[in-house]
C-alpha cells in the first residue's frame, strides 16, 4: 500500500521532470548530469566530424569537472584554438606548452600525435611566423630576417627530417617533410640576404640567390623569377650618360626610353655595352637617372603651379564677370 506522503513525493518528482524536460534546455539537463569522462568522449567524436567550436565547449567542461582525462582536454582545447586561429603564432606557443604536460600519444581526429613532437613543430611553427613578420626594410634587417630563417630551416632538417609535420595536417595548411619545409625557409632566407646585399654588393646578392635557386630546384619548382633576378644582378653594363661601369639591373642601372639613330649604333663597340639590344632604351647608371628624374619632377612641379596659378586667377575674373551680370539684372528689373 502507498503510504499518502510517498504518493505526494511522487507526483512531486513527476512534476519536477515534467517542467525541466519540457523546457528548451532538455540538452542542458542531460548534460549537466554528464561526467567529465562522458562530455569527454563526446568532443573527440565532434573532434572527428570537425565541429570544433562544439568540441572545444565539450572540452572546457571536461576541465571543470576535473574528468580523468582534463590535462589532454586542456591540449585538444588549445589545438583547436590553433585551429580557428591558424595564422596566430599565440597559439602554437601555447599549444607546445600545454603538450609538455602530456606523455602518452594520442588522436586528434584522424591525426596521430606524439605529444613531444608536436611540441616542437608548433615551436618551431611560432618562431617562423613571428620571423616571417619581421620588418625587412633595410639591410641589416633583412640580413637579420635571412639568417633567423636559415637558422630554423636547419632544424627543420636536423630535428624532423624526412616526417611529416602533423601540425600543418592537423590545421590544414599543406603538408611537408621537415626536409620540404627547410628548402623552402633556406631559400626564403637566401632571397632576404640576397635583398640585403644587393644595394652594397650586387655580385654577392645575385650568389646568395643561387643558392636559393638550388633550393627551388630541389623542391622540384621552376625558380624562372629566381633566374631572371640572378641574371639581372650579375648583368654589368656602361652608363650611356657619365660612361661609369655599373653591375645590377633594375638596382643599380635602369633602361631609359631613348632613341639610338644607326650611325650612333655602329659606334657602340665598348665591351659593356650602353644600350640593350633592341636598340629602344640606353643604360642609365642609378645616380644619373635619379639626378635627372628628380630634376624633371621638379620641373614638372613648377609647369603644375604656375598652370594652377593661373587658372586661379580665371576662375577670379570669371567670378567678377558672373557678379556684374548679375547687379546689372537686378537693377534692370
Ligand atoms: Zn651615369
Amino acid at each position: 500500500m502507498t503510504s499518502i506522503c510517498e504518493k505526494k513525493y511522487k507526483e512531486g518528482e513527476r512534476n519536477f521532470y515534467y517542467k525541466t524536460y519540457t523546457s528548451a534546455g532538455i540538452s542542458m539537463v542531460l548534460s549537466v548530469f554528464k561526467s567529465g569522462d562522458d562530455l569527454f568522449n563526446q568532443g573527440v567524436d565532434l573532434i572527428k566530424r570537425k565541429e570544433y567550436v562544439k568540441a572545444k565547449k565539450n572540452f572546457e567542461r571536461t576541465i571543470e569537472k576535473g574528468g580523468r582525462e582534463a590535462a589532454l582536454a586542456r591540449v585538444y582545447v588549445d589545438i583547436i584554438d590553433a585551429c580557428l586561429d591558424r595564422d596566430n603564432p599565440g597559439r602554437y606557443a601555447r599549444l607546445a606548452a600545454t603538450l609538455g604536460n602530456i606523455n602518452e600519444g594520442f588522436e586528434f581526429g584522424l591525426t596521430e600525435i606524439d605529444p613531444a613532437r608536436l611540441a616542437l613543430e608548433c615551436s618551431l611553427l611560432a618562431e617562423r611566423i613571428n620571423t616571417a613578420g619581421m620588418p625587412a626594410k633595410a639591410a641589416a634587417q633583412l640580413e637579420e630576417k635571412g639568417n633567423k630563417l636559415l637558422d630554423i630551416a636547419r632544424r627543420y632538417q636536423t630535428m624532423i627530417g624526412n616526417n611529416t609535420i602533423a601540425i600543418s595536417e592537423i590545421v590544414g595548411t599543406p603538408v611537408h617533410t621537415g626536409i620540404k619545409e627547410a628548402l623552402y625557409l633556406q631559400a626564403q632566407g637566401y632571397e632576404n640576404l640576397a635583398l640585403g646585399a644587393v644595394m652594397s654588393d650586387p655580385k654577392r646578392a645575385a650568389e646568395l640567390l643561387q643558392n636559393a635557386y638550388a633550393c627551388y630546384k630541389q623542391l622540384g619548382e621552376d625558380g624562372g623569377k629566381t633566374l631572371n633576378t640572378i641574371n639581372a644582378y650579375s648583368r654589368s653594363v656602361k652608363c650611356w650618360i657619365c660612361g661609369r661601369p655599373s653591375t645590377g639591373e633594375g638596382v643599380h642601372f635602369l633602361a631609359m626610353p631613348s632613341d639610338i639613330s644607326p650611325f650612333m649604333r655602329k659606334s657602340d663597340d665598348d665591351i659593356l655595352k650602353s644600350a640593350p639590344g633592341d636598340y629602344n632604351s640606353v643604360y642609365v647608371c642609378r645616380p644619373c637617372y635619379t639626378a635627372i628624374s628628380r630634376r624633371s619632377d621638379e620641373i614638372a612641379r613648377q609647369y603644375h603651379e604656375r598652370a594652377m596659378q593661373e587658372m586661379r586667377a580665371m576662375e577670379a575674373r570669371l567670378q567678377a564677370q558672373i557678379s556684374s551680370v548679375s547687379a546689372t539684372m537686378i537693377m534692370r528689373r
